[in-house]
């Protein structure tokens, strides 16, 4: 078993779509960023990433590069489980946290649940997102941003697959 986290944090941006978990979120607000700005997809990103032991995010799809300006962070993190795929790697589960003040993401927290289940190739049980606010206190509670952490669980399908240096 190997065990991976992840953060992310973007600041709210005029102008910009909200997209949390791969949904479109009405907001009249954005989040600032290189990609669409998917906050909770980049914390699970590098939490998988981090559990392969392959480093994170920025080191495979760096901002510098133009192909991923404004990208659909699903196409990122569809990337990330092929090569999980390919270090005999499966994913157990995941648990995630989206710390936001506004918009309120209740009723949206199923459809990013599918989202994730269906790109990550998981079951819906296997896959868990909250939604927090930080009632009021610091940069999130004065609406500046919104943050994102995630946990994961990867299983060796075929142990020893990935090398020790
Ligand atoms: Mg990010």
């Amino acid at each position: 078993m190997r065990i991976g986290y992840g953060y992310d944090a973007h600041a709210f941006a005029e102008g910009r779509k909200l997209v949390l978990g791969g949904v479109t979120i009405p907001h009249p607000q954005g989040l600032a960023a290189h990609s669409d700005g998917d906050v909770l997809i980049h914390a699970v990103c590098d939490a998988l990433l981090g559990a392969a032991g392959l480093g994170d995010i920025g080191q495979h799809f760096p901002d510098s590069d133009a192909q991923y300006r404004d990208i659909d962070s699903r196409i990122l993190l569809q990337e990330i489980v092929l090569l999980l795929r390919e270090h005999s790697l499966g994913i157990s589960n995941i648990d995630s946290t989206i710390v936001a003040q506004a918009p309120k993401l209740a009723p949206h927290i199923e459809g990013m649940r599918k989202v994730l289940a269906d790109d990550l190739g998981m079951h819906l049980s296997r896959v868990n997102i909250k939604a927090k606010t930080t009632e009021g206190m610091g940069y999130i509670g004065r609406a500046e941003g919104i943050e994102a952490h995630a946990v994961v669980m990867l299983e060796e399908l075929q142990p020893g697959t990935l090398k020790d240096e």
